[in-house]
């Protein structure tokens, strides 16, 4: 209903927010705030967005129920559940092991067998899989990598990530692929951690 009132309208996107419990992608000292329209704390120093934000996000993206979707940045893996509702099928990509492993236990748990988890670095994609009618970045980078445009479906294939400098707020930007063509737009202003490269030595 708070997402509702703050203008979602996608009903696809509020049955599948409706559908996931976010209690269960954070740790039991956060469980009192998992329905607050807020980000907050993860393992491994990271965080989980504001619903309103991945709501954005997604409806940016405008998923299809026969897409394939690369999700850049696991974390603690509540937007890959959203996407499980939403897609064919879901990939997505953690640069910390540590929250790999909870992120496939949850969606284990959760029995959502579309979504598959892997240790990566998310700047260089999932070559052995592409191309995704979907990609989602959820951390910000200073220009959208080149290694993720070229795994976008040429026909029609849109990328949603927030583009700017770390520290400072960034544009939600799209990209529509067309051929050898990729048409960028920017539409909202955010505020995101910056994508690190290559995967984490420890945690
Ligand atoms: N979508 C997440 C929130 C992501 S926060 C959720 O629903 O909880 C951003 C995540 O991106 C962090 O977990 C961070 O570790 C990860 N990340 C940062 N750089 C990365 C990279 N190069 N490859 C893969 N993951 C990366």
């Amino acid at each position: 209903m708070q997402l509702r009132a703050r203008g979602v309208s996608d009903a696809r996107l509020l049955s599948a927010i409706e559908r996931v419990p976010r209690r269960l992608f954070l740790a039991a000292r956060q469980h009192v705030l998992a329905y607050v329209d807020t980000q907050l704390p993860i393992e491994c120093g990271q965080s989980i967005s504001a619903p309103s934000t991945i709501a954005t996000m997604l409806e940016h993206l405008k998923v299809g129920a026969r897409d394939s979707v690369l999700e850049i940045g696991t974390g603690s893996g509540y937007q890959a559940a959203l996407l499980s509702h939403l897609a064919a099928r879901v990939v997505t990509l953690e640069r910390y092991r540590t929250l790999v492993e909870l992120a496939r236990q949850r969606l284990a748990t959760l029995r959502m067998d579309s979504v598959q988890v892997e240790l990566a670095d998310g700047l260089l994609g999932w070559a052995k899989e592409a191309p995704f009618g979907r990609i989602i970045v959820t951390g910000s980078v200073e220009a959208i990598p080149e290694a993720l445009k070229a795994q976008l479906d040429p026909d029609g294939g849109v990328l949603i990530a927030p583009v700017g400098v770390p520290g400072q707020p960034q544009k939600l930007t799209r990209v529509v692929r067309s051929g050898d063509d990729f048409a960028q737009t920017e539409v909202a202003p955010v505020r995101f951690v910056p994508m690190v490269a290559g995967i984490a030595a420890r945690l």
